[in-house]
């Protein structure tokens, strides 16, 4: 019995032979034992074929699974590990995952028929806030609830075709591997790069839990619960990443020199650390009543400092905690201040505080430093810097909104001026004088005394220099923007934080033995409630304290969801290890992650959290392929591809701008669409997927309509990978089409050219030998070389092909954001075989490039290729063909390897000059009917050189019959030559020299 599998809905069949295809089962058996990895592009036939074969599928698959191979069989191959960033289990999958898997699928199979042994793995970010409130919703466990969003995901993901090693699957939710996320926290505690602090956080006070800046819309209230949030302070446990700082701002140039990360996501990284270099100033403060004291600030323009004309302090600084005790006024600003915007402008003057500029002590007589008023400012941020900033309004955009806000009809100084100007000291009294802040630096002028006329660079120097050596005033100083990463979280679905806390002992990691700290199971009883259920587990949190043995209590915070990302790539290797998350011998085989994709959503934080803890374990011996090598660039991801966002096609209201469902329109999928209840045409964008836009593609629905290989090319084809997919649906009958036409040129090669009285000849290896050691221009110019019995026609192709496999190979290799090229490129390659389809051509060549066409289509559609190659297969000396060149192929076609070009780059040159084709008009009768570009060759008598160079006179008449061949097989040609006149009965066919080079070609049917 034979197992239909046939992705392609029924055209294709029609194309081959007007009925269904049917595929041997032996070949999708052998498939899945064999090479079982690519086993998915099997199943990715579900679009129409019957459950009862998908089952099959998948029973074959498992079998696979336990043949005893190690998934990390190593070092005996170039190796390639290629990773898509994990999802999160949301229980199905949207189109920026498809799109993003079949990135990593496409390089992935691509790899593999390179001959590499490729690493492509699958797991599940699976612990997070959705689960848990799912879970107290329904008053579920929220492992119950994630393992079966696992499971509709992962049927989803094989429907798609993609072929991932499943032996290598993990979630993060499960204690074999948390465990080793604890171990983790335990080495860097035992760094000290673990540790405990009070910090401010932002508290969500209906969630009852502590915020992430980027989970604070811009409003200041919480994205989940809406909640207006609290700035509290905490005892939180944070990670010490700026340890690391150093190095990963360094080594993003490595990255940036080979250009192997997108530079929007490097400038991201570097602004994010925020190095930048200055200077620390020490301002005398006199609070009124008590001694003096200094307060620091930082600043990057000690240049300017002659231009300071206020101090402010964040809310936290000790000087205004301190006066918040005795001035009411203060404590209410203090606890509005809480919930302003970090950029907001309001501020809160110090009564009875001032500050003096140390630059008093180093100005001339007669300059007049005045006392500074000290404001408190929300926009100064407690962690930078020392939480206290100088204000030079004319020389600092924000100091200068500040300014203006709290002192509106104060005067502003200009210190730096872009030339000099011997006079010039600048004082600004109206915002129509100075409209903008000077930000960039220039020459001091007069108001900077005898500092006057230095540029800023030095100016700032001679500064600094000068407070230096008046009683250590100032230093030169780093700043940066990286703090430190704070990981705890008040919730109960995380990793639990491996530490206990004793009154007598303190806080005490759990011992590696005793891990994991296993999470308790929740029932019923936390239905509805707020807060961390860890809490309110007594039962866990009572445990004894392993020093002393005496009662202690549990963390019951557990850890931010960015600690599990930020290891998980270096678990895949080496999955199965239940001592160590990952053994020295599987990072060293594996690690660096050669290809990374992902959305650049992630361009910051989770990047930046998995290099520092790369960096980490390889400081702690764990990765010995770094080992003696010093100051080499430790990265995780060498290669990073970010991909940009799908957005829906999205109806709506001309005049309201109302969102219209597409049930509201008519011919919502073709080019006219219409408003039903107006019979007015919608407009239309394309926006981010949303429900109330009613503007999301369901991948499912989208893959059993049009099959997975379709919806993977059109994916690919739609839009180069960085940028924005503008999913149109409607587009995607191109890709059929094409499809199609594919279909015909395997079934024209597997007929053979017997329509043309040709018989069928045995297949030479010519180009098998040739994509192993490829022509080069010697073998070309040699008197008696393999195509000097090639037509023009022939040569032809095989230009093409060569030029169409070096493309397809540098876009895989070097340039995958160009990925939607290759669908072109293969496009007109298809187009190219069709146009010879009822001419001669070489026998072997025709089977050689469908067998190139078909081999470079297998990664974006492995189905349908599938189903081509077993086609070819049905001709014997096909069948034997392939088996012979490359064994297995005969039944799969990724037994094949990727094609490479049979001429070397240089020869490939040498034969394109040769062939430039020539403008040939086209007359029919003398009158000038069309005309087409064709290839030099039709017209050649025996060049000087190259390939002509062997052509006897006797083949011109050859060439004759080909030109006119290849003219009469035009679309024009075929109307001008067959159906308006009858191309049999033409009386002569000249070909005419024009003197600018071109030709004319004079049919003749009357006399
Ligand atoms: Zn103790």
């Amino acid at each position: 019995m034979y197992v239909v599998i046939s992705t392609a809905p029924n055209w294709v069949s029609k194309a081959y032979t007007g009925k269904k295809l049917n595929v041997r089962p032996e070949s999708a058996m052998y498939a899945c034992c064999d090479a079982s990895l690519d086993c998915a592009c099997r199943m990715s036939s579900a679009s129409t074929s019957t459950n009862q074969n998908i089952d099959k599928s998948q029973a074959v698959w498992k079998d696979g699974q336990t043949d005893g191979e190690k998934p990390v069989s190593r070092q005996e191959k170039k190796r390639s590990y290629i990773l898509s960033m994990f999802p999160y289990p949301s229980g199905s999958l949207h189109m920026g995952h498809v799109r993003v898997y079949t990135i990593s699928d496409v390089l992935a199979r691509y790899k593999r028929m390179k001959g590499y042994n490729v690493l492509h793995p699958m797991g599940w970010d699976a612990f997070g806030l959705p689960a848990e409130n799912a879970a107290i919703e329904r008053g579920a466990d929220p492992g119950v609830w994630t393992t079966q969003n696992i499971s509709n995901m992962k049927e989803q993901l094989t429907g798609m075709g993609v072929c991932f090693d499943w032996r290598t699957e993990f979630m993060t939710c499960s204690p074999s591997f948390y465990k080793h996320t604890q171990k983790l926290f335990l080495m860097l505690h035992n760094c000290g790069l673990a540790y405990q602090a009070e910090a401010t956080v932002n508290w969500d006070p209906i969630d009852k839990t502590v915020l992430a800046n980027e989970q604070v819309d811009s409003d200041g209230k919480s994205w989940r619960s809406g909640a207006v949030v609290e700035k509290i302070q905490l005892k939180q446990w944070f990670f010490r990443i700026t340890a690391f700082q150093d190095s990963l701002l360094r080594d993003l140039d490595a990255l940036d020199k080979h250009d192997q990360w997108p530079e929007r996501v490097l400038t991201q990284q570097r602004n994010w650390l925020g190095k930048s270099s200055g200077a620390k100033i020490k301002f005398g403060v006199c609070i009124e009543g008590s001694p003096w004291v200094q307060v620091t600030v930082f600043t990057t323009r000690p240049d300017t400092l002659f231009g300071v004309q206020y101090l402010a302090l964040s809310i936290r600084h000790p000087i205004v905690q301190d006066l918040a005790h005795r001035l009411p006024k203060l404590r209410d600003f203090l606890s509005r201040a809480a919930t302003l915007p970090p950029n907001s402008k309001e501020g809160f003057l110090l009564p009875g505080v001032q500050a003096i500029n140390p630059i008093d002590i180093v100005a001339p007589d007669g300059v007049q430093v005045e006392k500074l008023p000290v404001y408190v400012a929300p926009y100064v941020l407690s962690g930078y810097g020392e939480g206290a900033v100088m204000g030079v309004p004319g020389h600092d955009s924000r100091d200068l909104s500040f300014w203006r806000q709290q002192n509106p009809s104060n005067i502003v100084y200009v210190v730096v001026d872009a030339t000099h100007d011997p006079v010039s000291i600048r004082t600004v009294t109206s915002g129509s004088e100075l409209p903008e802040a000077l930000v960039h630096p220039g020459v001091l002028n007069e108001r900077c005394g005898p500092y006057a006329g230095m540029k800023s660079d030095k100016g700032g120097k001679q500064i600094i220099a000068d407070l230096q050596s008046r009683g250590q005033l100032a230093s030169t100083a780093d700043s940066w923007r990286l703090r430190d990463w704070l990981i705890s979280r008040q919730r109960y679905w995380g990793t639990p934080i491996p530490v206990v806390h004793c009154q007598s002992c303190g806080a005490v990691p759990v011992p590696e033995d005793q891990l994991p700290v296993e999470l308790p199971k929740l029932d019923d009883s936390v239905k509805g409630k707020k807060g961390n259920p860890l809490e309110q587990i007594e039962s866990w949190v009572n445990t004894t304290c392993p020093t002393c043995r005496q009662p202690a209590k549990r963390d019951t915070d557990t850890m931010d969801t960015f600690v599990d990302s930020s290891w998980y790539f270096m678990r895949f290797p080496d999955p199965q290890n239940a001592k160590q998350p990952f053994s020295k011998e599987a990072a060293e085989a594996w690690l660096p992650v050669d290809t990374y994709i992902g959305g650049v959503e992630h361009a910051i934080l989770h990047l930046l959290y998995a290099r520092f803890i790369y960096k980490f374990l390889s400081s702690e011996g764990l990765l010995p392929q770094y080992q003696k090598r010093e100051n080499f660039p430790v990265e995780p991801f060498t290669r990073l591809i970010s991909q940009g966002m799908v957005h829906g096609k999205t109806f709506s209201e001309p005049a309201t701008g109302r969102f219209l469902h597409p049930s509201e329109v008519d011919g919502a999928e073709t080019a006219n669409p219409m408003i039903k209840r107006s019979g007015l045409r919608p407009a239309i964008t394309f926006e981010k997927m949303s429900k109330s836009k009613h503007n999301g593609v369901d991948p499912s629905v989208c893959i059993a309509k049009w099959g997975a290989d379709a919806t993977r090319a059109h994916i690919l084809f739609s839009a180069p990978v960085s940028e924005i997919l503008e999913w149109d649906e409607e587009k995607i009958v191109g890709i059929q089409r094409w499809f199609a036409r594919v279909a015909k040129v395997v079934d024209m090669c597997y007929k053979g050219s017997s329509s043309n009285g040709c018989e069928k000849t045995d297949f030479g290896d010519l180009w098998v030998r040739c994509e192993k050691a490829p022509l080069t221009v010697e073998i070309l110019n040699a008197p008696d070389h393999d195509l000097k019995n090639f037509s023009p026609r022939d040569l032809d192709i095989l230009l093409l092909v060569a030029s169409t496999v070096s493309s397809v190979n540098h876009t895989l290799e070097h340039n995958v954001y160009a990925l939607n090229t290759i669908i072109s490129d293969l496009i007109k390659l298809t187009n190219k075989l069709l146009e010879v389809s009822d001419v001669v051509i070489d026998q072997s060549l025709l089977l050689w490039a469908t067998s190139a066409l078909l081999r470079m289509l297998a990664p974006i559609a492995p189905t349908f290729s599938e189903e081509c190659w077993a086609t070819l297969q049905q001709d014997p000396k096909i069948s034997v063909w392939c088996d012979h060149h490359w064994p297995g192929s005969n039944k799969f076609i990724f037994q094949t390897p990727f094609p490479s070009s049979p001429l070397t780059p240089e020869a490939q040159t040498l034969l394109q000059s040769q062939w430039k084709s020539v403008n040939c008009a086209v007359q029919v009768d003398g009158k000038l009917r069309f005309s087409m570009d064709i290839p030099p060759q039709f017209f050649h008598k025996g060049d000087k050189q190259g390939i002509s160079k062997n052509r006897k006179e006797a083949d011109v008449q050859m060439m004759q019959k080909d030109l006119a061949q290849l003219i009469v097989n035009s679309t024009e040609g075929r109307y001008w030559l067959r159906e308006k006149n009858q191309w049999d009965k033409r009386k002569r066919f000249i070909v005419v020299n024009k003197p600018d080079g071109s030709k004319l070609v004079n049919v003749v049917f009357r006399k």
